[in-house]
């Protein structure tokens, strides 16, 4: 038997920075996405979700812009 060659394949929970998580397969045991269906672009129909809850708003306060 020769067993440990190739990874699990099991269920990854999948932590996205928008605090949004969701399982995928995957032979990693945790994964870590800067953007996922929920807040992406393309499925919200908006760019302010990223925009103003992340790093642009961050920024302005981190220099003092308003
Ligand atoms: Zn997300």
């Amino acid at each position: 038997m020769k067993e440990g060659i190739h990874p699990k394949y099991q269920q990854t929970k999948v932590t996205c920075v928008c605090g949004n998580t969701f399982e995928t397969g995957s032979t990693k045991k945790e994964l870590r996405v800067e953007i996922c269906s929920r807040c992406h672009p393309f499925y919200t129909g908006s760019q302010r979700t990223v925009e103003t809850g992340g790093r642009a708003d961050r920024f302005r306060k981190k220099y003092g812009l308003k």
